[in-house]
């Protein structure tokens, strides 16, 4: 190629530092902290919000448990009185009969002590469930907040690095602007060669900034003997070697 301005080198080393910084920025933007902490935040949301729904269901069925029990001992107890009603208003004819009355009621008795104990036991359920509930409600409302913080610290973080680029952007047109647009063109097929990423690196001593790799003494001497812009012997970008 023919001999390019050493300044002309200069702006396009600048230009590539411009668009390192401008990548920088980008991946950045993709990979805030924050966004993945929102994620998870959300995801124990969603965790919490089936817990939630199963725990709402279990104590549907004990609420329903417990009314059920004290509708049976209601019975029973009504039962119970009727039959003691029996053993006194004359009704119960003789001996016999009265013993009948009277093991009725005892049984009737034992029916409503077991139908309490386990109406005891549904009470404690509904209780408990309860109490699970609350706490996961009180869970939940935290992760809330924690998520509308976040959110607010993630937009605030994203405006900051948009600002950042739009001024990068201003300047990389300023740079491009003063460069060659046979040289610019090159670069621009380098970077696209390179994935987009760095398009040209800078002999540094015996190794290229770009992909880093420590050239052979033949190699530099070279370089050194050549064109200011050539070809990195290693990673095939453009190299820019100082005078
Ligand atoms: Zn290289």
């Amino acid at each position: 190629m023919s001999e390019v301005d050493p300044d002309q080198l200069d702006q396009l080393l600048a230009l590539q530092d411009t668009d390192s910084r401008r990548r920088r920025l980008q991946h950045q933007l993709d990979d805030l902290p924050e966004q993945q902490l929102l994620i998870e935040a959300q995801q124990r949301i969603g965790e919490i919000e089936r817990q939630h729904e199963d725990l709402r269901v279990a104590l549907d069925r004990a609420g329903a448990r417990q009314r059920q029990l004290e509708r049976e001992v209601d019975v029973l107890t009504q039962r119970r009185d009727a039959e003691r009603l029996r053993l006194y208003d004359g009704t119960v004819a003789n001996a016999r009969e009265l013993k009948a009355v009277e093991a009725e009621i005892e049984t009737t008795e034992r029916r409503i002590e077991e139908h309490e104990e386990q109406l005891l036991e549904a009470l404690e359920e509904v209780e408990s469930l309860q109490a699970q509930l609350t706490g996961l409600e009180t869970a939940q409302a935290t992760e809330r907040t924690r998520v509308e913080e976040l959110t607010t610290s993630r937009d605030a973080s994203a405006k900051e690095i948009i600002a950042e680029q739009a001024e990068l952007d201003t300047t990389r047109d300023r740079q491009a602007a003063d460069i060659d647009a046979g040289l610019l063109q090159r670069y621009e097929q380098a970077v696209t060669r390179a994935g987009g990423g760095v398009g040209v690196g800078k002999l540094d001593g015996q190794s290229c900034t770009a992909c880093r790799v420590e050239l052979s003494r033949a190699d530099v001497g070279e370089l050194y003997a050549g064109p200011p812009l050539t070809t990195c012997p290693q990673c095939r970008r453009l190299l820019v070697v100082p005078a």
